[in-house]
C-alpha cells in the first residue's frame, strides 16, 4: 500500500475532528448531563464559553499539546521526544488557558531536572496522554514498532501507567485502522484487543461517567462512536454527556474525523472552528502523513 488522497484526506480529518470536538466540548466540561440540557438543550453549536469562559471557535490544551508534538515533528522531520518536551516546555511558559496538573508536574520535572519521561506512577491515569495521539498516529501510520515506540515515548513525557499507556495506544491504532479504510467491525476490534487484556475498559454497560480517568473517557468514546452513525451525532452525543467533554471530543473527534472522512465533518462546525487553528491542523495532517513510512518506505 502506498499513500492515496483518500489517506491524506481523513489524516487530516483526523486532526481536524480532534480540534473541533476540543473547541465544542470546552462549554460543556465538568457540567453534567441535566445541567447541559437546562442550559443549552441539546448542546451542538461550538459557541465557547464554559468553565474556561473561551471564545467561540477557541481551542485547549488538547489541539494545543497535539499542535506542540505536530510542530515538533514538522521541525525537524524525525522523531525527537527532547524536541517534543521543549515544546511542551514553550507552549506551559505561553500561559496556557488550561493545563492538567499531571502535564504540569512532567512538564517541570523535565525544566528541572532534564528527566526525559516520568517514572510509572499509580495517580497517572488521566487522558492527558491519550488527548494528544493524533500527530504521532499520522507521523507512524505503516510501522508498528516505531508507533508503538513514539506513542509511549511521548505519553510518558507527563503519563506513565499501564491503563494510560494501553489507551493511548488503542486510540492511535483506531485512528491508524481507519485511515486505511477500516469498517465498524475492524475499528471495533482495536477495543477488543484492549478489554482482552484490561477489562475495565469495557464499555456494553456504559454507565455515563466521563471523567478525565482514562477507562472512563474511553469508555465513553467508545459507547458513542459505536452507537451513533455519523460524526455529528457522535460528537453532540460525547458533549452533552458533560464530564471533561472537551476531551472525549477531541479523542472521539480524531478517531471519528479519519473514520467517516473529511467530508461527514459539518461545514458549519469547519467554519465555526478559529481560523488560524484550522490552517494549523490541515496542514500538519497532510505534513505528517507526507512522512509517515506510509509514503516514504519503498514499495
Ligand atoms: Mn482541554
Ligand atoms: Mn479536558
Amino acid at each position: 500500500m502506498s499513500l492515496s488522497a483518500d489517506h491524506i484526506s481523513r489524516a487530516q480529518a483526523a486532526f481536524l475532528g480532534l480540534a473541533i470536538g476540543d473547541a465544542l466540548g470546552a462549554t460543556t466540561e465538568f457540567m453534567t448531563p441535566n445541567e447541559i440540557k437546562s442550559r443549552h438543550g441539546v448542546h451542538k453549536a461550538i459557541c465557547g464559553g464554559g468553565w474556561l469562559n473561551l471564545k467561540a471557535g477557541f481551542v485547549t490544551d488538547d489541539t494545543e499539546m497535539s499542535l506542540a508534538i505536530a510542530d515538533a515533528i514538522l521541525a525537524s522531520g524525525v522523531w525527537s521526544q527532547k524536541e517534543i518536551a521543549d515544546n511542551f516546555v514553550t507552549w506551559m511558559k505561553s500561559k496556557p488557558i488550561d493545563i492538567g496538573s499531571t502535564v504540569r508536574k512532567g512538564i517541570r520535572t523535565y525544566m528541572t531536572k532534564g528527566i526525559l519521561g516520568m517514572p510509572r506512577n499509580d495517580w497517572d491515569a488521566g487522558n492527558g496522554a491519550a488527548m494528544r495521539m493524533a500527530p504521532v498516529a499520522l507521523y507512524t501510520v505503516g510501522d508498528e514498532a516505531l508507533f508503538r515506540r513514539c506513542t509511549l515515548e511521548q505519553a510518558h513525557l507527563t503519563h506513565n501507567h499501564p491503563l494510560s499507556d494501553a489507551g493511548t495506544l488503542c486510540v492511535g491504532e483506531m485512528v491508524q485502522a481507519a485511515i486505511l479504510g477500516a469498517d465498524r467491525f475492524q475499528l471495533h476490534e482495536c477495543t477488543r484487543r484492549l478489554t482482552d487484556e484490561f477489562p475495565n475498559f469495557k464499555f456494553h454497560n456504559y454507565k455515563g461517567n466521563a471523567s478525565g480517568y482514562i477507562v472512563d473517557t474511553l469508555q465513553t468514546v467508545f459507547h458513542y462512536l459505536f452507537s451513533t452513525a455519523t460524526f455529528e451525532e457522535c460528537l453532540i452525543g460525547i458533549v452533552n454527556q458533560g464530564g471533561d467533554a472537551d476531551t472525549t471530543g477531541a479523542i472521539a473527534g480524531m478517531i471519528a474525523g479519519a473514520f467517516y472522512g473529511m467530508d461527514a465533518i459539518p461545514k458549519h462546525w469547519k467554519k465555526k472552528l478559529n481560523k488560524q487553528v484550522r490552517h494549523e491542523v490541515t496542514v500538519a495532517g497532510e505534513r505528517l502523513i507526507h512522512l509517515s513510512p506510509l509514503a516514504t518506505r519503498p514499495q
